[in-house]
């Protein structure tokens, strides 16, 4: 099963996408904790997207796309997984379309966490996790670039009738209980 956790920053896709790894045991593709590995292994990789994922812009379309080939060539995804932060542009889930079709395979649910932008920023900045991205100039640019460039991606799953919609307030068990059940 190729589930796809969509939602603005602080939606909590993470802390989820690890209770739905555990319980349905699927493994997790998180683009960010790639990202934030390379950064921090100063691989080549991480040399070319600091800068960006500093400033909360998007790192290229083409970077991103060929990261998640080569890493869905690897067999521990052949029987799903969970894409937490990607597909994150149109041109993305469109390459990710043909990605999957050529598998033989495709996306099965696209669960979307919907919270309030003031809950968001709130999260954030009080999860202290030392993200250089965490500031709240840099939170207000990532809800920019989310509205511009990531919302998008919804509609386009709308129209394959993948969309869920969780309401993202609420304990984290209460908010894995509704991810469940609409996984079901
Ligand atoms: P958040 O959801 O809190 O913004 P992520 O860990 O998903 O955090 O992403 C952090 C940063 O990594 C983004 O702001 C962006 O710079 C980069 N990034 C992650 N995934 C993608 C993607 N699919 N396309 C472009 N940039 C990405």
């Amino acid at each position: 099963m190729n589930i796809i956790l969509f939602g603005p920053p602080g939606a909590g896709k993470g802390t989820q996408a690890n209770l739905i790894q555990a319980e349905f045991n699927i493994p997790h593709l998180s683009t960010g904790n790639i990202f934030r590995a390379a950064i921090k292994n100063e691989t080549p990789l991480g040399v070319k997207v600091k800068s960006i994922l500093d400033a909360g812009e998007l790192v290229s379309d083409e970077t991103v796309v060929d990261l998640v080939a080569e890493e869905l060539k690897d067999s521990k995804y052949d029987n799903g997984c969970i894409f937490d932060g990607f597909p994150r542009t149109v041109v993305q889930a469109d390459a990710f379309d043909s990605i999957l079709t050529a598998k033989g395979s495709k996306v099965d649910a696209f669960v979307v966490l919907t919270v309030p932008e003031d809950e968001l920023v709130r999260r954030i900045l009080s999860r202290g996790e030392g993200r250089s991205d965490d500031t709240e100039e840099m939170i207000k640019n990532r809800l920019e670039v989310y509205t511009n460039e990531t919302e998008p991606v919804q509609s386009y799953y709308t129209k394959q009738g993948l969309v869920q919609e969780i309401d993202g307030i609420g304990s984290i068990e209460e908010i894995f209980e509704r991810i469940k059940v609409a996984l079901k």
